[in-house]
C-alpha cells in the first residue's frame, strides 16, 4: 500500500494549499514552511484567553480556544476558503491533526470526552459533500484521540452564508437554528465544540443554548481560527 502511494505521490505529487510547491514526505497539505509562518494564538495554553473572554457573554464553558488568528486577505483565510467553498476536504482533516496536536500542548482538555462538530444543515452539507467541521473533527481524533459524535447536535433551520452577512444580522439568523436528538448521548460528558472560524461567536453561542437542555453536560470550545483579534 505505501508502496503505491509512492508511485502516486511521484506520478501526481501533492502541493502545498498556501504556496503551491511540491511536497514532501511527511507533510500533509500544508509544508513545514508554510506551516511555520501561520499565526498562532497560543490561546490553548492560558485561561482567560481572547477566545475565552468573547464567548463567556454567550455560554458557561470550560475551557476555549483558537489555533490561529484569521485576517481578511492572510493566508489564513485562503486556507479556511480553500476548506469550505473549494472542496478541499482533506485539508480539513490536515488543520484538525494541527489543532489537535495543539490540545496536546496543554493540560487543560484533557478531560474532553467527545469531539462535536457545528453541524450543518443538510441541504448545505449535501451540496458541499462534507461538514468541514466534522472533518476537522477527524482530523483531531487522528492526533489528540477522542470519539467524534454526530447527529445529536443538528442544524434544523437553513441559513444564509454567516460570511455574507453583518454581524447584527448574523445574532437572528442562527439563534434557535439548532436542536438536539437522543440527547441522552451526552448526558453528563464533557464535549469539544468544534468549527472553522470564530467571529462573533453567534454559531457557537446558538449551539450551546441548545446543548444547555443535556443535564450535567460540560462545554469546551476549539476552532481552527479566529478573526479580527
Ligand atoms: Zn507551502
Amino acid at each position: 500500500m505505501e508502496a503505491l502511494e509512492s508511485i502516486l505521490n511521484v506520478l501526481f505529487p501533492s502541493t502545498c494549499a498556501c504556496c503551491g510547491q511540491v511536497l514532501v514526505q511527511g507533510e500533509r497539505q500544508i509544508c513545514l514552511s508554510c506551516l511555520a509562518n501561520l499565526s498562532r494564538t497560543l490561546y490553548s495554553t492560558y485561561d482567560d484567553n481572547p477566545v475565552e473572554r468573547l464567548l463567556a457573554t454567550r455560554a458557561r464553558l470550560e475551557h476555549a480556544t483558537a489555533l490561529f488568528h484569521y485576517r481578511a486577505g492572510g493566508t489564513v483565510q485562503q486556507l479556511v476558503h480553500s476548506m469550505k467553498f473549494h472542496g478541499n476536504a482533506e485539508l480539513c482533516i490536515a488543520m484538525g491533526r494541527q489543532l489537535g496536536l495543539d490540545l496536546l500542548r496543554s493540560d487543560r482538555f484533557d478531560d474532553v470526552d467527545l469531539l462535536l462538530p457545528v453541524p450543518l444543515h443538510w441541504w448545505r452539507r449535501l451540496s458541499r459533500g462534507y461538514n468541514q467541521s466534522e472533518l476537522i473533527c477527524r482530523g483531531i481524533a487522528q492526533t489528540f484521540g477522542r470519539d467524534v459524535c454526530t447527529g445529536v447536535l443538528r442544524r434544523h433551520r437553513y441559513t444564509r452564508k454567516q460570511s455574507q452577512q453583518r454581524s447584527s444580522a448574523r445574532e437572528g439568523n442562527v439563534q434557535g437554528a439548532f436542536s438536539l436528538r437522543h440527547a441522552d448521548r451526552l448526558a453528563g460528558r464533557h464535549v469539544l465544540l468544534v468549527d472553522d472560524v470564530l467571529t462573533t461567536g453567534a454559531t457557537l453561542g446558538a449551539c450551546c443554548a441548545a446543548l444547555k437542555a443535556v443535564p450535567g453536560i460540560h462545554i469546551s470550545v476549539a476552532t481552527i481560527s479566529v478573526a479580527g483579534r
